[in-house]
């Protein structure tokens, strides 16, 4: 059994949606603390007995806190996530605004490279690049792939200063090695063709890697790259003060090549 829970965020203008998901005994993510209201109406309906998270940010750990203290059941995320949940965030002025401050919660590394529950076996696979302990989750036999953060959408024009587009990359490259149709995104819901859009982006990160590099092997300024690939600032990009911007998105794909 799938359920899929959306809840809204909106700041200054900007509105975000996030889903969290039930699959059956699993919650998978427990959502931003600026949707606390909502997120904890959701969970009090719901018998689950144990959190996995996509990974540490605070749109996706934001009420795990919450639920240590309500329910007492174990939260889990990749190893490489435990540490940063165990502490509170410190995040800059816009992401408190829109998502807020997530408190520290026990997080246990998730172990083995399976999950299973009473309809799905699913198979974790550790895709860095948005985050370094993000996680997706794809059953094969029900061809259905959480995907967390990976796709978000297919032809992204800026990235975050912590994220790696390259490993991006090769995360999707990885992930496509999957059998699987559908995609449950966390903030862009159920995707019948998921694994399309999955292949659209990649297709659209491979032929931007190519000419970011071309341009910058001939010689062109970085700052000169960005401008001609990404004539437009959008309105994120001014409201993260550029944590957002099409910059992080040529320099890591100048600096982070393989
Ligand atoms: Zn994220």
């Amino acid at each position: 059994m799938i359920n899929s829970y959306k809840v809204e965020v909106k700041t200054l203008g900007i509105k975000m949606p996030v889903y969290l998901f039930q699959i059956d005994d699993i919650l998978l993510d427990s959502g931003p603390k600026s949707a606390e209201k909502d997120v904890k109406a959701i969970l009090k309906k719901l018998q689950v007995n144990r959190v996995i998270h996509t990974h540490h940010h605070e749109d996706h750990t934001g009420n795990s806190r919450w639920i240590e203290d309500e329910f007492m059941i174990p939260q889990y995320i990749h190893p490489l996530g435990v540490s940063i949940c165990n502490k509170q965030t410190r995040l800059p002025l816009y992401r408190s605004l829109l998502w807020n401050n997530r408190k520290s919660f026990h997080a246990l590394p998730i172990e083995g490279e399976y999950i299973k529950t009473a309809s799905y076996y699913f198979k974790v696979v550790h895709t860095p690049g948005h985050a370094e302990d993000h996680i997706v989750l794809i059953d094969e036999e029900k061809k259905i792939c959480f995907s967390g953060d990976l796709y978000l959408f297919h032809s992204p024009t800026a990235h975050f200063s912590f994220e790696s587009v390259p490993k991006i990359i090769r995360s999707i490259e990885l992930v496509l090695t999957h059998n699987f149709q559908e995609v449950y995104c966390s903030h862009s819901g159920y995707l019948k063709n998921g694994r399309r859009l999955l292949e659209k982006k990649l297709d659209y990160l491979l032929s931007l890697q190519e000419k970011v590099i071309k341009a910058h092997d001939a010689g062109i300024p970085m700052n000169r790259i960005r401008k001609d690939f990404f004539p437009k600032n959008k309105a994120l990009q001014y409201f993260s003060f550029f944590e957002s911007s099409p910059k992080h998105t040529v320099n890591s794909l100048i600096n982070d090549r393989r």
